[in-house]
């Protein structure tokens, strides 16, 4: 429904100056997709304050990626069974559709491994911001902001179409990011390195790098090896936000 909406309104606004808030939009809110659902959340990559962390959980859960918890379960399954059968979203085993989109429509996974993520569960308004008829609502928050803010063509540009980029843009990192690019480490798993796909999701796409050294912080381990959701997390720990971001080693 929010793809048919995004593209219906975006031939019924169309503007350049549109299209740019779109794009705008899109690399603001995957920065808080991957510093929070999945360098944070996921990996606890660096620390931060109790408050933050749950600024961090509104923000990743504005991206309608369902809770925060959910998200972390998941995708330390994937980390722990990468590419074996147990695999919540494996490209080589189940083909691209699946673990892109084909995984998250499933009823398969809509249960929570507790197992898995013992520690966000301690935290009573992460549990509650992870029910169902819950996990939605901060997303539900964002469109109604950017409608109050702009009217309609400020929704549907900042709003409908920067979503269904935000959510191509993240799944891509588990099918796409599996298939495409070079491998640096040899990893148990296809994992892969992409400048073109690391510019494309803040950092995401050196992926290779990340199956390696998952907790840290940092994904770009070269110089060259841009990753804006690092340089995020460095202006936040120079601000004193966040701490303790956690590196590769000095001969990764
Ligand atoms: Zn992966
Ligand atoms: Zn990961």
């Amino acid at each position: 429904m929010v793809h048919l909406a995004a593209v219906v309104g975006a031939v019924w606004f169309w503007s350049w100056p549109g299209l740019a808030l779109a794009v705008g939009s899109y690399f603001v809110r995957m920065v808080v997709v991957t510093a929070a659902y999945h360098r944070y959340f996921s990996h606890r990559a660096f620390k931060t304050s109790r408050v933050f962390q749950l600024l961090l959980a509104v923000g990743a859960q504005s991206a309608g990626q369902k809770g925060v918890i959910w998200w972390a379960s998941h995708h330390r399954w994937h980390h722990k069974y990468s590419d074996t059968p147990r695999d919540v979203h494996s490209a080589r085993l189940r083909g691209f559709w699946y673990s892109h989109v084909g995984w998250v429509l499933s009823s398969n996974w809509n249960e929570t491994d507790v197992s898995m993520v013992k520690d966000l569960l301690k935290f009573p308004e992460l549990r509650f911001l992870d029910r169902t008829g819950i996990a939605l609502l901060p997303m539900f928050g964002l469109g109604l902001v950017f409608l109050l803010l702009g009217g309609l063509p400020v929704f549907v540009w900042a709003f409908l179409v920067s979503s269904v980029m935000v959510w191509h843009g993240s799944f891509a990192i588990n099918s796409l990011a599996h298939l495409i690019g070079r491998r640096r480490y040899e990893t148990d798993d296809d994992s892969r390195n992409s400048a073109i796909l690391a510019i494309a999701t803040t950092g995401e796409g050196w992926h290779n790098n990340h199956h390696r050294y998952p907790t840290s912080a940092r994904q770009g381990f070269r110089w060259w090896e841009i990753d804006v959701t690092y340089y995020v997390l460095w202006m936040l720990a120079r601000a004193g936000i966040v701490w303790d971001l956690r590196r590769p080693p000095a001969d990764a």
